[in-house]
């Protein structure tokens, strides 16, 4: 174990603890790290406030709807809940005996003006700079009847990416508009997700770089990211890696390899406090590893080639304080 002096210094910019059922006082007493906390529907948004309101050294708030939970989102207010869901599903609910059993679990949507109210009041109320997270497009995520339910029992119906790219480019939108960094899902949509960058850039022009991208528990190939940090029109494309999604990828060595040193983070993605410490140190040892760079067994300023240093001063970057 590193000494609380590093320790202090590491940051896990990616996880869930508000998930858990309850987070002990306990568990937030013997953390020693920071971490970024997500937030992912209309829920979480308050627990992630809270959690930072009350932990303001250790606990750094994003606010932000997940693909996952996009489906609950209307991209027009004052349509029926059945017209909304039969409207959206891929394949037509008409066609799939699946939309019966399912309609009585999913809630009332919200409309999107909701949803960017929503984040504008958290983000005026949060200390640090606006984080928007966790946001994305998920191109294999399938509905499932009750999220928090295990076995989590699964239909048959898709999110169609138009409507997860909605829900993103407004929410992105409002990114650029504050200047804000972002916590990006992209899974198996990489062509989707540069379409997207370029026509925001197209939309916003030099604005587009106040905002800066963080491709969480990237799973994107080596040449993907080597491509998009390449391009000019995005200069801020950062990514971070967990063992949790990343550890099961023969990939993950090589994407380390490939992105810019100036431009990796480490996370957690984990859904419970007490892990993430762990996790992100198993982590920074294989960062450490691959790019060779020395982890510090104590804290010293000028020790700015150290992993901890870093990764510290990509995070700043990647808040925009660098
Ligand atoms: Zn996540």
């Amino acid at each position: 174990m590193l000494p609380s002096s590093v320790l202090k210094h590491i940051i896990d910019c990616h996880c869930h603890p508000t998930e858990a059922a309850s987070i002990s006082p306990d568990s937030m007493q013997q953390l020693q790290i920071s971490v970024c906390a997500m937030s992912t529907h209309n829920k979480d948004q308050s627990l992630v406030r809270s959690l930072a309101h009350d932990y303001p050294h250790k606990i750094i708030p994003a606010f932000g709807y997940h693909p996952w939970f996009s489906h609950f989102i209307a991209l027009r207010s004052g349509i029926s809940k059945r017209n909304h869901y039969q409207q959206l599903f891929q394949p037509t609910p008409e066609s799939s005996p699946d939309f019966e059993d399912l309609f009585p679990h999913l809630p009332e949507p919200i409309s999107l003006d909701d949803v960017l109210q929503d984040l504008r009041s958290n983000f005026a109320s949060s200390s640090s700079p606006p984080i928007l997270g966790e946001v994305g497009l998920d191109a294999i995520f399938r509905v499932p009847y009750d999220y928090h339910a295990s076995p989590r029992r699964i239909s048959s119906f898709a999110i169609p990416l138009e409507h997860q790219i909605a829900v993103l480019e407004a929410q992105l939108d409002l990114a650029v508009e504050l200047g804000a960094s972002v916590s990006l899902h992209s899974v198996k949509c990489p062509a989707a997700t540069l379409d997207l960058f370029n026509r925001l850039k197209r939309k916003h022009q030099d604005r587009w770089s106040r905002v800066r991208i963080d491709i969480h528990s990237c799973s994107m190939s080596p040449d993907s990211i080597k491509q998009l940090q390449a391009c000019k029109s995005h200069p801020n494309i950062f990514m971070s890696v967990s063992t949790t999604i990343n550890g099961r990828s023969r990939n993950l060595r090589s994407l380390i390899t490939t992105c810019l040193p100036d431009k990796l983070l480490i996370e957690s993605d984990y859904n419970a406090i007490e892990p993430s410490t762990s996790q992100c140190l198993e982590i920074l040892g294989i960062v450490a590893e691959v790019k060779g760079w020395q982890i510090e067994t104590d804290w010293k300023e000028e020790d700015t080639d150290g992993a901890v240093h870093r990764l510290e001063a990509n995070w700043k970057a990647f808040l925009g304080r660098a």
